[in-house]
């Protein structure tokens, strides 16, 4: 059992950051302590807001001593309720948003030199001011922070192209659960000395230390991207599609997403000025950016009609009217909240085994729960799919939702069986603890048990989140 942090560390706490970094107001904290589908509420007697990585350093010292809980929060837009303080109230939360500048920006090393609690949206900006493109890219990018995206692994559309948050990074800083600062910031594409320490922080989600700053790598901006939005009769010909855009154009395929016609229906339903881009009702869309001149894109979706792979499509002919098509991408989520109860998963499979998985999974979802309504869509390019379902017409909230456990389990089986991930892009928070340590080996998680207790041996660091 936790223990309660004590008045003398509170008020050690305070003297570090001085007045402007902290707060116990009840109404600064509360936003802070419930996540952002109301799964998770926390409570903290303390939340830090340093201004810089020393006064980062020196609170995890005095917690260190103390052998008091921190738990880091960027944005608080992650989803497995890993940026929440547990509900007991012993753990500090320790917020980054203060240390939000870009550094540097720089187009000849093509890098740029962020603080932790940079938004995503606002790292974006400071590279394309310098015509350069941050590919990193997420619905929750105008509050998700830096160091919360590196935290989590963030995926997002790009990563068919450009990789995960991982693959972005060059270096980073890191206070670590003893209070020392790593200044790991280097900026080189080749450095083999030993091992690569940055990637145990990657991904981690604050339970190894605390990333504060990182340089991340840049690139061109596309000079043209074409958004097509294309109706798909079935899944096999969803992935015919993706391979038909690859023979076209190449490593051009800037984002692939694939829609199913019941989460299309649910967002022009409840998302204001939305609307159906088509005009007859299709199984799947697709909808996907493509850096290639308008001619190519034309002529993909012209074999993909003469091949029967498509049934319909448009190509957005504006910048106005290609951000039309991926709001409706980008509303999927919010307007599954007004069907009721939703019982998520976020899982990766190869994508290849796509096809197969949906029938398998859709099967024994409606099996189990009859009459549930499934709402998948996704990063299919990366064969990370939202497997979503909405509770069937007429079925009481809270008896859906009490078979959220039943649920996972039954989908996730089936993913492991395909050889995927439980968790594609999320990570395991609170949320997904122990549904990953039951897919893990004895041995993969004795290999994070070792180290954990040897970067963070007194268990300070975002407690009770994690694998281990
Ligand atoms: C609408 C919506 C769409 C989303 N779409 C995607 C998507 O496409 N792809 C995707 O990957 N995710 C997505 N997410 C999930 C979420 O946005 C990402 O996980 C994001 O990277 C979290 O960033 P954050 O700054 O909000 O972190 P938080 O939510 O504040 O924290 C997340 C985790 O990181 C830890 N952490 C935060 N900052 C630090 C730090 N500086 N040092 C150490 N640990 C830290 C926290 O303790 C916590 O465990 C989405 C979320 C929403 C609400």
């Amino acid at each position: 059992m936790p223990r309660p942090v004590t008045p003398d560390t509170l008020e050690r706490l305070k003297l570090v950051v001085g007045p402007a970094g902290f707060s116990v107001d009840p109404d600064e904290m509360a936003p802070l302590l419930v996540e952002w589908r109301n799964r998770f509420v926390g409570k903290t007697p303390l939340l830090l807001k340093p201004a810089n990585v020393r006064e980062v350093a020196d609170i995890v010292r005095v917690c260190a001593a103390a052998e008091v809980g921190i738990v880091p929060q960027g944005g608080n837009t992650g989803l497995v309720g890993g940026q929440i303080p547990r509900p007991e109230g012993c753990d500090l939360l320790l917020s980054l948003g203060r240390m939000n500048r870009v550094r540097r920006v720089d187009p000849v090393d093509n890098t740029m030199l962020v603080e932790a609690g940079c938004t995503l949206a606002a790292a974006q900006e400071a590279a394309a001011a310098v015509d350069r493109l941050l590919p990193l890219s997420l619905a929750a990018e105008g509050s998700s922070q830096v160091g919360g995206n590196l935290s989590t692994n963030a995926g997002g559309i790009h990563v068919l192209r450009y990789g995960n948050a991982r693959d972005a990074v060059l270096g980073i800083e890191v206070v670590t659960a003893d209070g020392e600062i790593w200044d790991g910031l280097r900026a080189l594409r080749k450095d083999n000395t030993g091992v690569d320490l940055k990637h145990l922080f990657i991904g981690a989600e604050g339970t190894l230390g605390i990333i504060t700053a990182a340089v991340l790598k840049l690139f061109p901006r596309p000079r043209e991207v074409q958004t097509l939005f294309a109706a798909v009769p079935d899944a096999e010909r969803v992935l015919a599609l993706l391979s038909l855009a690859r023979d076209h154009a190449g490593d051009g395929i800037y984002a692939f997403e694939m829609i199913s016609r019941f989460a299309l229906e649910l967002v022009t339903r409840h998302t204001p000025q939305t609307s159906d881009p088509l005009a007859a009702p299709s199984p799947w869309y697709v909808l996907a950016d493509v850096t290639v001149p308008r001619a190519a894109a034309e002529a993909l979706l012209a074999a993909a009609f003469e091949r029967e792979i498509i049934t319909d499509a448009v190509l957005a002919g504006s910048p106005v009217q290609a951000r039309a098509l991926w709001k409706l991408r980008e509303s999927a989520s919010e307007a599954q909240k007004h069907e009721g109860g939703s019982i998520k998963h976020d899982i990766s499979v190869p994508v290849s085994r796509i096809p197969a998985f949906l029938a398998e999974a859709l099967a024994a979802a409606e099996r189990l729960i009859p009459g549930i309504r499934p709402v998948p869509f996704g990063h299919v390019g990366d064969g990370n799919l939202h497997f979503n379902f909405t509770q069937p017409l007429g079925m009481d909230k809270d008896a859906y939702l009490a078979k959220w456990e039943a649920l996972n389990r039954v989908v996730h089986d089936i993913v492991v069986a395909h050889g995927g991930s439980i968790s594609a892009e999320h990570g395991i928070g609170v949320l997904k603890r122990e549904e990953a340590r039951r897919y893990k080996s004895q041995v993969e998680l004795e290999l994070m048990a070792r180290i954990k207790r040897a970067l963070d041996p007194k268990g300070i660091m975002n407690p009770g989140k994690g694998v281990v």
